[in-house]
């Protein structure tokens, strides 16, 4: 049976989940603060945890990292909850390297649709693992694209681009560099070529397209749009 702590002040929010898990199969643990959480989550190192970001004691992002840091827990993969008007957390959380995120208040089913999805990901074979951010996932082995869980056809360098920019969420890239990496080359003359393929792109991941952010000046982001 698989095991997955919920880190969560909010008892009604704790209960209602672990209610929903255990129904679903799982094992559950709970902690009601940071503390608590690091330390349940060191011993009884579970499959999953599913970690609110604003708790008493020590927040998310310090058990986050904690976890991160040590043997035990670095691998276990972890779902960051956060409260609807903090955008720079759910930024923050998936580059400080969450596997997901969900933001209050959210439904149990969708919750545990992640989960389910999570666990699968982590009992592939390695090399198997693939990579998701946001509405878009990659099979890395396959060069296969993802919009929303429906697959997409890019180009093997629309692939490439939109994995580089993804890998790097939040982080504007610049034009040269981008050029040098997927098209291996960086000069003016391929310039309009980036800007071709960025534009193609947006249009391919329709309605997704204002998640990749021009950056005046330097090149391109990828984000999630204001909403
Ligand atoms: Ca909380």
């Amino acid at each position: 049976m698989q095991r997955i702590l919920i880190v969560e002040d909010e008892q009604d929010i704790a209960d209602l989940i672990g209610f929903n898990l255990k129904r679903a199969g799982y094992e559950v643990m709970a902690a009601y603060d940071g503390i608590e959480g690091s330390n349940i989550a060191l011993k009884e190192r579970p499959d999953l945890i599913v970690l609110d970001l604003m708790l008493p004691g020590r927040d998310g992002y310090a058990v986050f990292r904690e976890l991160r840091r040590d043997s035990r827990t670095v691998d276990i993969p972890v779902i960051m909850l956060t409260a609807r008007a903090q955008t720079e957390d759910r930024i923050q959380g998936l580059e400080a390297g969450a596997d997901d995120y969900l933001t209050k208040p959210f439904s149990p089913k969708e919750l545990l649709l992640r989960i389910q999805a999570i666990l699968k990901r982590s009992e592939a074979p390695p090399g198997m693992v693939d990579f998701t951010c946001g509405p878009f996932r990659f099979d890395k082995n396959a060069l296969k694209f993802y919009l929303d869980g429906e697959p997409a056809e890019l180009t093997n360098t629309e692939f490439k681009l939109m994995l580089f920019l993804c890998e790097r969420f939040g982080k504007a890239q610049d034009r040269n560099e981008l050029l040098r990496t997927i098209w291996g080359y960086s000069d003016a003359a391929h310039s309009r070529t980036l800007d071709t393929h960025m534009k193609r792109l947006r249009q391919k991941i329709t309605p997704h397209g204002a998640w990749i952010e021009t950056v005046r000046g330097v090149g391109y982001r990828l984000a999630k749009p204001q909403e």
